[in-house]
């Protein structure tokens, strides 16, 4: 039988963000200097691939601080840490690098400054997501920070002062969302303070932009990235809302080649903790079960590039 003809239409920027290249150099210069074993508090990226090849490079991966050995290296991920991390690590004699993306901590400075002068922070974000949990715990009291994810949940703050309140958000939400809750935080507190521009990161802003350009013409959209990823699941969420199958894909073990069936024009985009490597294998897999043709769609260049810390 002759094979189908799909056109595959590849989204530009996709895939690693200046954020997690520097947080994966950080584990690999550290492994390289001090030797294996370095100990790396939470998935220092989420993607599945990354961390299994950084484990095989001896670097291993902890929740708890109470794993790790006196006088070991660790290295905090990129999604941030609290204070209390940082504090539990200098109390358990660990010698620790940062890996915080630069974004996350320019959030974590106004959180700071705005506790500093004693406001209220409404944080726009996903519970138990590290990223929020350690802007969160930028609070040491837990008194002055209200998380919110949606638009309803602004009618339950209950907050002290409405004239001292501030918002920050998650790096990597969704545009149109935040820019709704933003709208609506604004009506109910007139003098509510925030960033200039809201603090959706670069990153997650391209490649919502750029995914949203392929939708129009797309009848499934693929996105390479692993499920606990906040920015991928982002991605996946603007095809949903556009009514195209949309999935996330972790692992080619995942693909189904049913999903091909009736399929005539695939949007593939990767979220900005996944190579591009499994971009490929993914393609190649389409490939294998189609005549697909592969289009690079143009897109802004990204040049940013975050300094490493001395290790
Ligand atoms: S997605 Fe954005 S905030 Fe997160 S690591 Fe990348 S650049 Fe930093």
């Amino acid at each position: 039988m002759d094979k189908k003809i799909i056109s595959i239409s590849l989204a530009n920027p996709r895939g690693f963000c200046a954020g997690v290249d520097r947080a994966i150099e950080i584990v690999e210069q550290s492994l390289d200097k001090y030797g294996a074993p370095i100990y790396v508090r939470n998935e220092v990226v989420h993607n599945k691939f990354v961390i299994e090849s950084l484990k095989k490079k001896g670097a291993i991966f902890v929740n708890d601080l109470k794993l790790v050995p006196e006088n070991s290296y660790l290295i905090y991920s990129a999604h941030g840490v609290s204070k209390k991390v940082k504090s539990d690590s200098d109390n358990f004699k660990l010698k620790s690098i940062d890996a915080t993306c630069p974004l996350v901590t320019k959030v974590h400075k106004e959180v700071n400054h705005y506790l500093k002068n004693n406001y209220e922070i409404i944080m726009i974000g996903h519970k138990g997501h590290p990223e929020v949990e350690g802007t969160l715990g930028q609070d040491t009291t837990s008194k002055k920070m209200h998380l919110i994810e949606k638009v309803s949940d602004i009618h339950y703050l209950n907050i002290s002062d409405e004239n001292k309140i501030a918002y920050v958000t998650q790096t990597t939400l969704s545009l149109d969302e935040t820019k709704d809750v933003i709208n609506e935080l604004k009506s109910k507190f007139p003098m509510i303070e925030g960033p200039k521009a809201d603090d959706i990161c670069y990153a997650t802003q391209n490649r919502q932009d750029a995914i949203k350009q392929l939708l129009p013409q797309a009848d499934i959209l693929f996105v390479v990235g692993s499920k606990n990823s906040s920015n991928s699941n982002r991605l996946k969420e603007l095809g949903e809302k556009k009514g195209i199958p949309s999935i996330l894909i972790d692992d080619m073990s995942d693909f189904n080649p049913t999903w091909l069936d009736n399929k005539k024009n695939i949007a593939i985009t990767a979220g900005a903790s996944a190579p591009e490597i499994l971009i490929k294998q993914l393609t190649k897999l389409i490939q294998s079960h189609s005549n697909a043709i592969i289009n690079e769609i143009d897109g802004p260049k990204e040049n940013i590039k975050f300094k490493l810390p001395i290790i």
